[in-house]
């Protein structure tokens, strides 16, 4: 455990993680939740799930009311893993995410996680866009973990190519770029950096350094 339970003891600690997509910001979240023993929230895979479900059929209403791991398991995700981390996917979870009744479903389920994390879990962790800013205002800490898109891409490529032998640099350049317009000039929740976020650039440093700079945040926060 990294970070001591002295001045947060009596409470459930929220942090909330934000940025654009392959920052390394889910990379960094679920690492800090590991250490500080804290639930762990992707919310990009809710909208995932929900686009994925759209895209076979389903319908985004009977999910309303569901907990988190009700939601999780309304499909195999194992079985729909190479799709569900898919650009196709990733597209069609931006397009859904600018649904006000889509949001409405999905932050509530986030909202219940968020304050619930379990008798095991003194936190938790939620990665998403809007967490600091729409789902939990009121965090405790909230990082902005973002990468130049040059960086962004060469990440992505580097795992999508594993899936994907043919896909090409430029798809994911234009697709990261358009994925980037959708989420910050979206009406409702967009991608934003509001003035109590510390921002993280993860653009050269390894996945230690960005971890190290956030511990030591959420250390200052918690001693300062
Ligand atoms: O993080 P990930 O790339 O998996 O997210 C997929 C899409 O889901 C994002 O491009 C974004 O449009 C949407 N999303 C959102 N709010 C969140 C998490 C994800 O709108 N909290």
């Amino acid at each position: 455990m990294v970070a001591s339970d002295r001045i947060w003891k009596n409470r459930k600690i929220i942090i909330a993680v934000d940025g654009p997509s392959s920052s390394g910001k889910g990379t960094i979240a679920k690492l800090l939740a590991n250490q500080l023993g804290y639930a762990y929230l992707d919310t990009g895979l809710l909208y995932r799930i929900a686009a994925y479900r759209k895209i076979h059929g389903g319908n985004t209403e009977v999910l309303d009311g569901l907990l988190v791991d009700d939601f999780m398991t309304s499909l195999d995700i194992k079985e729909a893993e190479i799709e569900l981390r898919s650009d196709v996917i990733g597209q069609a979870a931006s397009e859904m995410a600018k649904s006000a009744r889509v949001r409405e479903i999905l932050t509530k389920m986030q909202r219940k996680f968020a304050r619930n994390p379990g008798a095991d879990h003194s936190g938790v962790v939620l990665d998403g866009r809007d967490i600091g800013t729409v789902v939990i205002p009121d965090a405790d800490v909230k990082l902005f973990i973002t990468a130049d898109l040059e960086t962004r891409t060469r990440r992505r490529f580097q795992t999508l190519k594993q899936t994907n032998p043919g896909i090409s640099f430029e798809q994911i350049h234009r697709s990261l770029a358009e994925r980037d317009k959708q989420d910050r000039s979206r009406e409702i929740a967009p991608l934003t950096i509001a003035d109590d976020y510390v921002i993280i650039d993860t653009s050269k440093d390894s996945i230690e350094e960005s971890l190290r700079k956030a511990i030591d945040i959420i250390l200052d926060k918690q001693l300062g």
